[in-house]
């Protein structure tokens, strides 16, 4: 069994919305209730926990659990961990609000790679299709160009044994700003992360035309 956080607790600078991405509508629910809706779907999730703006405490779904979320993700994430204190599952999924389109499935996915693979964390990760190339300080000499075949753009779920997560949460301050996944944090303490592969369709919300494209694609999935 195993316990879920989301971050929902962002302000979606980016998105140019008014309040709180998490909360901007998508296909006609709250951005945050697609995701919800999909962990509700796996059997081994017994409680959900959601880190939103101290504000915005009301906003969480019935059936989860809402705590004011931190200046960064990952102090959100230890702050809804924190909150999850009293349920016992030795397995937590981590995954962001912003990633409305995940599927049950890859929920499921996740929890069982990570039994059966003993690693530290699982990470949902997609293929990268473009070639990347790395530029010097100027910011636009071209130094090296990456193995494509090597990879990966890392999304969540990422799915932790507890107390690997436990213990990279209590990494400095300083290195919990810099973390953008918290995967990251257990890679520097020696830890085992291990991808699983993903759809592309499961991507973050980010920009203006990425809602748009949420908007299209989860309309077209209600109709089905
Ligand atoms: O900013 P970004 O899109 O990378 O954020 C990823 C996820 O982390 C979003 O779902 C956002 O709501 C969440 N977040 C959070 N607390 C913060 C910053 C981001 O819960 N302080």
């Amino acid at each position: 069994m195993a316990v879920a956080l989301i971050v929902a607790a962002g302000r979606g600078e980016r998105l140019g919305s008014a309040g709180p991405k998490a909360l901007v509508s998508v296909a006609g629910r709250p951005m945050l209730q697609w995701s919800v809706d999909a962990l509700l779907e796996v059997s081994e999730v017994q409680a959900i926990v959601i880190a939103l703006p101290a504000d915005r405490l009301d906003a969480a779904p019935p059936q989860t659990i809402a705590v004011a979320g931190g200046e960064t993700r990952s102090e959100s994430v230890r702050a809804a961990l924190d909150a999850a204190r009293e349920v016992e599952d030795e397995v937590v999924i981590v995954h962001d609000a912003a990633r409305a389109l995940v599927r049950p499935e890859l929920f499921s996915a996740s929890l069982a790679e990570l039994a059966g693979s003993g690693a530290d964390v699982v990470i949902a990760a997609a293929p990268v299709s473009d070639t990347i190339k790395q530029v010097g300080d100027d910011g636009r000499t071209v130094e090296s160009t990456l193995d494509r075949s090597r990879l990966w753009a890392v999304q969540t779920p990422q799915v932790f044994r507890r107390e690997a997560l436990v213990r990279a949460l209590s990494s400095s301050a300083e290195l919990l700003a810099a973390a953008t996944d918290d995967a990251w944090l257990v890679e520097r303490q020696g830890g085992r992360v291990v991808v699983l592969a993903a759809p592309h369709e499961n991507f973050k919300i980010t920009t203006p035309l990425d809602l748009r494209l949420a908007e299209m694609l989860l309309l077209e999935r209600s109709s089905m």
